[in-house]
């Protein structure tokens, strides 16, 4: 089979496909790769490195279209690649259909056999390919969190960590998730006070047996939300009901309660946000203050870190897709039920329940 990695289009995404390591495993294992000129430059992979792999370079976006069996990608397809896509061709990258009717009708009319990484499923009930993105926005909350803190920024100028004689920064995680646990284990690496929320028993057992030495955790109760948040300097918002908009667990009348130039970070903003004065912010202009609390909202935060991105994407994507170049997409997922669950659209149907039902379209 013909591998292909167009380089990605739509704006600021910086993140690659196929990584090198990707590459030359496909290669070993008789496959044929076909990566775009520049492809991996976002992320920090030099043209050299994929022909090391045994990849072939192709000049232009077009010709991967026009030769590859199975495309990979980061984003979903753009209007201008959608129109390059066709039936008997597999395409293997996110897509988010549910909300986008326009992809939805041109991956039917293209005949492609799409399969979305955020709709596989793992043995747990987890989402695999969704994780490491998950991994990543957790870990890097803190982060941008403690940067916005900084006096500069318009934060409450507060060290995560403190020092000898000051207290360290207070930090509540709201959804003690992927993205929560990580959040909360970076904070308190960072030597910041942390306490995770969740409405999850079970998670909040989990947490306390796993994390009990370095932060504690929280039933979220509204009250006892309220009380934690009017204390932190930053509160970072890391909750998901499935297939649902984020609650919003903040008003905009509880930041009065809160110590001005406390910082929120809402990485639940890509599912609406869940503090009631978030709206999502971009890399390129990523906070603002609403009644003196400090607010960073960016809804694709793996993104400011491309490379590290990259390569968790391509670390969690190489099994499937060694089995749909090695089997073909009929045999993989005859063989394994958690990667037919990413089976979004066949030959102009729809193969995906939830999606049908978010668009009013027969499945
Ligand atoms: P997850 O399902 O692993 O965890 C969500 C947690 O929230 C669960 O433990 C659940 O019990 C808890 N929860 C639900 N409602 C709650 C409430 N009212 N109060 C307290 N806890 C509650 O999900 P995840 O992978 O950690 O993702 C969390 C959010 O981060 C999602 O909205 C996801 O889309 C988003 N996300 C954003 C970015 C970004 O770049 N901004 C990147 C990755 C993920």
């Amino acid at each position: 089979m013909l591998v292909g990695c167009p380089a990605e289009i739509k704006p600021q995404e910086y993140r690659v496909g196929l990584t090198p390591a990707a590459a030359q495993e496909l290669v070993r294992a008789g496959q044929e790769v076909l990566v775009q000129t520049g492809a991996g430059a976002g992320s920090g992979f030099e043209d050299a490195q994929y022909m090391q792999a045994g990849a072939t370079l192709a000049e232009t976006a077009a010709e991967v279209f026009a030769r590859a069996d199975m495309i990979v990608k980061v984003k979903e397809p753009q209007a201008v690649e959608r129109k390059q896509l066709r039936a008997g061709q597999v395409l293997f990258t996110y897509l988010h259909l549910a909300p986008d009717p326009e992809q939805t009708r041109d991956l039917l009319d293209s005949g492609v056999t799409a399969i979305a990484y955020e709709t596989v499923t793992d043995r747990a009930g987890g989402l695999p390919l969704l994780a490491p993105m998950s991994e990543v926005a957790g870990r890097l909350a803190p982060q941008m969190g403690a940067w916005t803190l900084q006096k500069a920024n318009g934060g409450r100028g507060v060290l995560m960590g403190g020092v000898p004689g000051v207290g360290p920064a207070n930090v509540v995680v709201i959804g003690g998730g992927v993205v929560g646990t990580h959040a909360a284990r970076i904070a308190a690496g960072m030597g910041a006070d942390v306490t995770v929320l969740d409405l999850s028993l079970p998670r909040l057992r989990y947490l306390d047996d796993m994390f009990s030495q370095h932060f504690r955790t929280g039933y979220a109760s509204a009250a006892r939300t309220a009380e934690l948040v009017a204390q932190a300097d930053m509160v970072i918002g890391a909750v998901l009901v499935p297939g649902a908009a984020a609650p919003k667990l903040l008003s905009r009348a509880q930041l009065a309660d809160m110590k001005p130039g406390a910082v929120l970070v809402d990485v639940a903003i890509d599912q609406g946000g869940c503090f009631e004065t978030s709206r999502a912010t971009t890399h390129a202009d990523p906070i603002y203050v609403v009644d003196g609390i400090m607010h960073y909202c960016v809804a694709n935060m793996p993104g400011a870190v491309a490379r590290t991105s990259t390569i968790a994407l391509g670390n969690a994507t190489m099994p499937f897709m060694l089995a749909l170049a090695n089997k073909g997409w009929r045999q993989a997922c005859a063989d394994d039920p958690h990667l037919l669950a990413g089976l979004n659209t066949h030959a102009g149907h729809l193969t995906y329940g939830a999606v049908g039902k978010a668009l009013g379209l027969d499945v």
